[in-house]
């Protein structure tokens, strides 16, 4: 197509009337000139065109915000530590001494006294069911981190005030019943006399869900036949039910897809609120492995807060088959238009995850025919060029998985896909072994601050104290990501998870891991930053605050490299930033916080 513009790609105005005349004038714009003077007054005199030339040079140097007077954690190669940076056009330009970085203050740069205080960069989740939990934040009740049965039962009541009369009232995970002081889960009375006049739901993982006699009703459930197969009625010693439902995962997933949905401006609004939730926690970014519950219509919310400019957490999606034996189908069907990496920085496609077919997951003991159709579908991902992730939790059958990534790899190479497994809480030196020499990546999560004090009834005091057994994959050097698999079996709170690989504690108090598998701070910071940003390609771009990268970075309330280990959990943002734009900010820097909800990074989208 003809291009009339000048030699030097800047479009005269001339320019533009010529194209849009010949495109009939309707679907194209010309893009709002970055420097109006030179294509919209070519009869300045030469001196203001040299003048304005000298003034865009001098702000082309000046920064857009100063940080000063920190402990600025870098997570750069050398670990190093600086007193200040510079950021300018959305990304990190410098970074030294105070008075260095005011040397690149013009009139107009915003200068930040940190006041000692400790910068960490933006903290990346690798495996958070983001867009899942984004799509419900605005309508479901939180029970994360709430300390005892009786605060969760008030947050049950006030969301009963706070929502319509009538609504559904939903606790869809995240808590664990070691975290309440009372030790013990909610009966069917206490959410009755909570919210008498709403539908209540409330689900522990994937194993059990409390509804109260309105919820049952309205879903129909009055004996065992009307549970999704797989589930039952609980009953107590006399035979009664006691209005929980209990199964393994899939009748417990089929049972929340009755629950009704959100309406799409709840998602959206949910959206928003819940990214600006992890930016109060200082994450600013997520892989999302897809996962359960979630069908190709639900990424429609995140679609329209990235299409509004609204994103304040870069997401990377990832996208499971939902039809057990139709896998391959869907799949092809929904990357067919989807190159890996596809979208901006801010949301982007990030290849498939963590379910790839029905039949292999939570499948120790795979058939052939099973082996035969997952194999099918991931040299398919591989001739293609996609990334994948795979949930897998047990360390004695993953290799069921890791002889089909062999497979694969020895045909069609994947070192280069940033495959990955999720979970492996007790992954082997073999196995990790194995993992690196694919150049497969292993995310791990804090499951185990759930889930530890049963792990090491069942497996043993011994194996409970290296799970994960993250400092061996650090030795072999398999890539590792931090993150939490929120928000139904954990919380998102990165400082949680953080502290459970600190303290090997379990919620219940309990330190179950041995030193040896406890990494120090600064590493556990590095695998939820720059170790995370590499299975969404961008360790080059983001996860260090170094020079070039983008300025997403978290100023905390205490630092987290000093504050006692028993401490961590409890650390927040006071000034979170994405591309240099403030998204959250509280306490002392709250002015820096004037509604600004947008980060729309590419001028011209
Ligand atoms: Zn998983």
């Amino acid at each position: 197509m003809g291009w009339t513009g000048r030699k030097d790609g800047r479009m005269g105005r001339k320019g533009w009337m010529g194209r849009i005349g010949r495109m009939g004038g309707k679907e194209e714009q010309p893009p709002r000139p970055h420097h109006p003077a030179f294509p919209a007054f070519p009869a300045l005199p030469a001196s203001m065109v040299v003048l304005a030339l000298l003034t865009a040079t001098a702000h082309a140097q000046t920064a857009d915000t100063i940080l000063v007077n920190g402990k600025i954690v870098t997570v750069d190669a050398q670990s190093s530590i600086r007193e200040a940076l510079a950021i300018r056009d959305g990304r990190i330009a410098a970074l030294g001494s105070s008075a260095e970085m005011r040397k690149l203050a013009g009139p107009r740069t915003r200068v930040v006294d940190l006041q000692g205080r400790t910068v960490i960069p933006g903290l990346i989740d690798s495996h958070l069911h983001a867009i899942r939990a984004a799509q419900t934040f605005a309508t479901e009740v939180n029970w994360i981190g709430v300390p005892s049965l009786a605060d969760a039962l008030v947050r049950i009541t006030d969301a009963s005030k706070a929502m319509k009369p009538g609504a559904w009232l939903i606790v869809a995970g995240g808590w664990n019943v070691q975290q309440f002081k009372e030790n013990r889960r909610p009966t069917q009375a206490e959410l009755v006399a909570a919210a008498p006049n709403n539908p209540v739901y409330v689900q522990l993982g994937y194993g059990w869900a409390m509804l109260t006699p309105i919820a049952l009703k309205a879903l129909n459930i009055t004996s065992d036949s009307d549970v999704p197969s797989g589930g039952k009625l609980e009953r107590d010693a006399n035979g009664q039910p006691t209005g929980a439902i209990s199964g393994g995962q899939g009748a417990i997933i089929a049972l929340f897809d009755k629950l009704p949905k959100p309406t799409f401006a709840q998602q959206v609004e949910g959206t928003k609120k819940f990214f600006r939730e992890l930016n109060r926690l200082g994450l600013t970014g997520v892989y999302d492995p897809g996962g359960n519950n979630l069908l190709p219509e639900d990424y429609q919310a995140v679609f329209k807060v990235w299409r509004q400019g609204e994103m304040t957490v870069r997401v990377a999606y990832t996208l499971c088959g939902n039809t057990p034996g139709g896998e391959f189908e869907e799949i092809k069907n929904l990357v067919a238009l989807l190159p890996q990496g596809f979208g901006d920085d801010m949301l982007k496609f990030g290849g498939l995850g963590e379910r790839i077919t029905a039949a292999m997951n939570n499948n120790n003991r795979p058939s052939d025919a099973e082996k035969a159709k997952y194999y099918e579908i991931v040299k398919w991902a591989a001739d293609r060029g996609l990334a994948l992730t795979m949930h897998w939790n047990n360390d004695a059958s993953v290799g069921q998985l890791l002889d089909i990534f062999e497979r694969v790899n020895r045909e069609t190479p994947i070192g280069g896909l940033r495959w990955s497994i999720a979970h492996l809480n007790d992954a082997s030196e073999n196995s990790l072994r194995r993992m690196k020499a694919l150049g497969v990546g292993w995310t791990v999560q804090d499951a185990m601050y759930f889930g530890g004090d049963g792990y090491a009834q069942q497996a043993g005091v011994d194996a409970a104290k290296r799970v994960p057994p993250v400092e061996t994959g650090t030795k072999i050097g398999v890539p590792i990501g931090g993150g939490t698999d929120a928000h139904r079996v954990a919380s998102y709170n990165p400082f949680t998870s953080l502290q459970w690989f600190l303290d090997g504690k379990t919620v219940s108090g309990h330190a179950i891991r041995g030193p040896e598998e406890t990494p120090d701070r600064l590493d556990a910071l590095r695998f939820y930053t720059l170790g995370s940003a590499w299975f969404s390609f961008d360790e080059k771009t983001r996860g260090s605050l170094e020079a070039g990268k983008y300025a997403d970075l978290a100023v905390l309330s205490k630092d987290y490299l000093t504050i006692p280990v028993s401490d961590v959990h409890g650390i927040e943002s006071v000034l979170t930033m994405v591309g240099g734009k403030v998204v959250y900010a509280a306490g002392p820097f709250a002015k820096y916080d004037a509604g600004v909800r947008s980060v729309r990074l590419q001028a011209d989208r």
